[in-house]
């Protein structure tokens, strides 16, 4: 079967060029697609064409950049299957879960284009008479929006529908290792016949690309998601250019279970977390603080039902869990299971690369559960994001909330319990952005703001409601009557 090459999008019009490989990480044999690899001179053209298009799009009336956010969602709708299975042909994740997170961008496109016919702005009563005071919400500009692998749909759509619903023009880059579900968004955009230039798309290595986006003199403002490194770079040069930044970066989830929770439903949530999408979230939990009087019981437990868990490529059914990303990500996962091996001893399961039939074309890890946990180990500090769980040990409530939050992340976290004191203890005293209780710490929905604290994020939220104040700004008026 011939491969088909995925260009860029550059003032409407379809870009060739080099390209590079989007291989299929559960059978590397497969390549997925040919992607044009592009230019720091496309980057220039890409912010040239969206400043052009700026003044006519952020003109058009809300509803009617709404009308054309709606028809997106419908032409992503009508080819729901096929945009599916290539995420999970792209990244790994499984079908079900490729399934659920197209269903979510086609949400978010429906949720923003509401947006259009809303766009609130505020009123107050003046103290000087006959005066008139509002104030009105005006687009920032030209957005530039750069996007990681794991979630590879509906982060693009969650940055991109709220942008284009403010009325600002758009520039995107995607992660190298899953582009494809975001060309579908772009394609899909052209094809509801949204203005030429009104959004771009230039796939290609972050190192280049990424200095000639913060070096495009129309871009005012970046959307970033992805690692705290990268992150860090671009806000050093961001805030030399003044540019409005939000980032959503790593974190080190825990999840905290103490001994009055449903236990089957803990071990469960636990799992769920920690393993799904290889734990490749980054929601996803990667430390359980278990209160000691049901430790033991509760180590076993999660060790059995990790077993449990069928590994494989993510198009087969009954698959729990497919490959990581690329190879790179697999190397440092299993790096990371060495050093776990040195801090904390054997896995209790899980702790190697799987091969045989079925394996060796990818790049699959067992999910491993260390037990014996303690918090200065580097497996109970350090991002690792992939299908490996630290299970640590704590006297009480108070001291394994202390010890989720000693930590310098603060994306997501849960706690399981049936006490209404401790959830709420916990709501006021835990630093993370996103809190679940008796649900997985990952799985978040669209309708509000998502982001974390401390090292993990910078900047106004994203999704909701609160994604209008990131992708707008405030015009303020007074009249005297
Ligand atoms: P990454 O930082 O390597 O890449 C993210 C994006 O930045 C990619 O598009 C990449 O090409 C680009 N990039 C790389 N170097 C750049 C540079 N110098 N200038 C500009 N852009 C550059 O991250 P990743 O490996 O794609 O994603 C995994 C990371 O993302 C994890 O740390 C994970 O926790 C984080 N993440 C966070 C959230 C969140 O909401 N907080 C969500 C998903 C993923």
């Amino acid at each position: 079967m011939s491969v088909r090459t995925f260009p860029n999008y550059i003032d409407g019009a379809w870009v060739e060029g080099p390209t590079f490989e989007n291989r299929n990480p559960a059978n590397t044999g497969e390549v997925v697609g040919l992607h044009v690899s592009g230019t720091p001179s496309d980057i220039a053209r890409a912010a040239a064409a969206a400043e052009a298009a700026f003044p006519a799009w952020s003109a058009m009336n809300g509803p009617a950049r709404g009308a054309l956010l709606y028809k997106v969602a419908e032409l992503l709708d009508a080819r729901f299957e096929e945009i599916s299975a290539e995420m999970t042909r792209e990244e790994g994740k499984t079908l079900p879960e490729a399934k659920g997170e197209v269903r979510r961008s086609i949400n978010i496109f429906r949720y923003f284009a509401g947006e259009g016919s809303r766009l609130a702005g505020t009123m107050a009563p003046s103290e000087r008479p006959r005066v008139h005071m509002f104030a009105v919400r005006k687009p920032v500009g030209v957005v530039a929006l750069i996007t990681p692998w794991n979630f590879p749909s509906a982060i693009p759509a969650w940055k991109l529908a709220p942008a284009l619903i403010c009325g600002n023009t758009v520039l995107m880059k995607p992660a190298s290792a899953a582009p494809l579900s975001a060309w579908r968004l772009i394609e899909a955009c052209h094809d509801a016949g949204i203005p030429p230039g009104v959004v771009n798309f230039v796939a290609g290595g972050g190192g280049a690309l990424g200095a000639a986006l913060l070096n495009a003199r129309p871009v005012k403002a970046i959307s970033f998601t992805g690692s705290c490194g990268v992150g860090e770079k671009l806000h050093e040069e961001a805030s030399r250019r003044r540019l409005r930044i939000q980032l959503e970066m790593g974190g080190k989830n825990p999840t905290i279970v103490l001994a009055d929770a449903d236990f089957e439903a803990a071990v469960e949530n636990v799992v769920n977390a920690s393993f799904f999408s290889t734990g490749q979230k980054c929601t996803a939990t990667s430390r359980a603080i278990v209160e000691e009087s049901i430790y033991d019981r509760f180590v076993e437990a999660v060790a059995e039902r990790t077993r449990k868990l069928k590994v494989g490529d993510g198009m087969q059914p009954g698959v729990d869990i497919g490959p990581c990303v690329d190879e790179g990500q697999m190397k440092t996962v299993l790096e990371y299971v060495e050093i776990g091996r040195t801090e904390a001893g054997e896995p209790v399961c899980g702790g190697r690369r799987l091969t045989g039939p079925g394996f060796d074309e990818g790049w699959f890890v067992a999910p491993t559960v260390f037990a014996g946990v303690t918090p200065e180990m580097r497996i109970a500090r350090e991002e690792i994001f992939g299908p490996v769980l630290a299970i640590m040990k704590a006297r009480d409530f108070n001291h394994a909330l202390e010890v989720a939050n000693g930590s310098e992340f603060g994306l997501s976290a849960s706690l399981q319990t049936t006490n209404l004191s401790r959830m709420f203890e916990y709501v006021y005293g835990m630093e993370a952005g996103l809190l679940t209780v008796n649900l997985p710490s990952a799985g978040v929905e669209y309708q509000l703001p998502f982001g974390g604290t401390k090292d993990s994020s910078f900047g106004p939220k994203e999704q909701g409601p609160a994604a209008m104040e990131f992708y707008s700004d405030w015009k303020t008026v007074y009249i005297k009557y």
